[in-house]
């Protein structure tokens, strides 16, 4: 039985996982009012991203089942709350990851709020309120407007859902490392999926030198074709990893799947920075040379702010950068999930959510 209070009173559609067996199936289940800090979305598109499937399985041990997943949500706006100033009817918004957070944190009060301890996702959250959260597989959405973006003009809501989650998480990290005003830096990708295309695109947009490191040979002739990466390493190959050692000022690690750092760290050139975005649900394995002899950190990030969140889609807007995506109907989100997994898609399945072929 889903957590939820007597304010949930919409009915809304929408697709849910029920139990460990990960498949969705249609759902229908209760949001809340329209309160006076919310808004409501009518979703047109969500992305589908690797975090669905971890959650649809139960990878991580801590799915609340119905799971209705989806954060990566472009939509209209149907209802504004009497707080709301930012926002109003008709506006293209999204939202990302966050659902909530403390807002009195120093990260809070800070817009880091994606750090806040207190930090409560889109789905499989749990609400100021005590309900659980849930996604953007669904016909509507009402969301606390702290934690909604604008989408700019000029991007197209299909293919900017997934910038919401997978965008925002590699730009913040390219931020964090100062990667977006300073160009002519050597930058590596790690695994060419969702996350991984986008970083691509930003790390050519940035002006650097970008190096794909894939486990897929298969791509490297699109990772250079069609998205402009420089150089293409396949993993697997111990030649062309010890020809680049020393190489890379900077990566960004976003394979789903277990896989040793060490490796990747021998890329780096002394002092140079690992990003670790993707989330396995293995631990991963970090060996102690790579780190001390080439004096090198690795460092996690948390998808990103809201604030930060928009100012990635702003960039993206100046640079004209949209994820590519292949458009699912609402009937086929499992057959989309088997092929995620397969590691089988160029490079974001979204939903049309508002479609004629969606049967919400
Ligand atoms: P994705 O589209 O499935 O891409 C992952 C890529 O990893 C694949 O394209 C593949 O690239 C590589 N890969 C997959 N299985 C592999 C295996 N067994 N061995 C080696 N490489 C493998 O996934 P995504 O949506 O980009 O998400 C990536 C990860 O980031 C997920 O774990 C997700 O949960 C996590 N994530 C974290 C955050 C955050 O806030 N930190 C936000 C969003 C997602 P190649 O074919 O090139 O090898
Ligand atoms: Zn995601």
């Amino acid at each position: 039985m889903a957590q939820t209070t007597p304010n949930h009173t919409q009915t809304v559609s929408g697709w849910a996982v029920l139990d460990s067996s990960g498949k969705a199936v249609p759902h229908t289940f209760k949001r809340r009012e329209n309160g006076v800090d919310d808004v409501t979305i009518e979703i047109m598109y969500c992305g589908i991203c690797h975090t669905d499937l971890h959650f649809a399985r139960n990878d991580w041990g801590i799915t609340m089942y119905p799971v209705v997943p989806g954060h990566e949500i472009t939509g209209i706006i149907t209802k504004v709350g009497s707080n709301v100033n930012k926002f109003r009817l008709g506006d293209r918004v999204g939202v990302g990851c966050l659902a909530a957070s403390c807002l009195e944190c120093d990260f809070c009060k800070s817009s880091r709020e994606n750090y806040c301890d207190q930090i409560q996702l889109t789905y499989n959250g749990i609400f100021w309120d005590g309900s659980i959260t849930y996604g953007g597989y669904s016909k509507f959405m009402v969301a606390d407007h702290r934690y909604v973006v604008r989408i700019p003009e000029n991007l197209p809501m299909d293919a900017t859902a997934p910038l919401l989650c997978a965008g925002i998480t590699v730009f913040s990290p390219f931020k964090d490392s100062n990667l977006v005003d300073s160009p002519g830096k050597k930058v590596g990708v790690v695994g060419l999926g969702g996350l991984g295309h986008l970083a691509v695109k930003f790390g050519k947009a940035f002006g650097h030198h970008v190096t794909v490191i894939s486990t897929s040979p298969f791509k490297e002739k699109e990772a250079r074709e069609r998205l402009g990466a420089d150089d293409f390493i396949v993993s697997t190959n111990a030649r062309e990893l010890q020809a680049a050692r020393r190489t890379l000022d900077f990566i960004v690690d976003t394979v789903s799947a277990k896989h040793s750092l060490g490796p990747i760290l021998e890329l780096l050139t002394v002092n140079g920075t690992l990003a670790v975005v993707c989330a396995p649900d293995q631990p991963m394995e970090l060996p102690a040379f790579p780190l001390i002899f080439g004096k090198r950190s690795v460092r996690g990030s948390m998808t990103g702010s809201t604030s930060e969140t928009q100012e990635m889609l702003d960039v993206c807007s100046k640079h004209n950068i949209t994820c590519d995506i292949e458009l699912v109907k609402t009937d086929n989100i499992n057959e989309a999930w088997d092929r995620l997994a397969r590691n089988d898609v160029r490079y974001r399945f979204v939903i049309d959510i508002a479609g004629k072929s969606s049967n919400l």
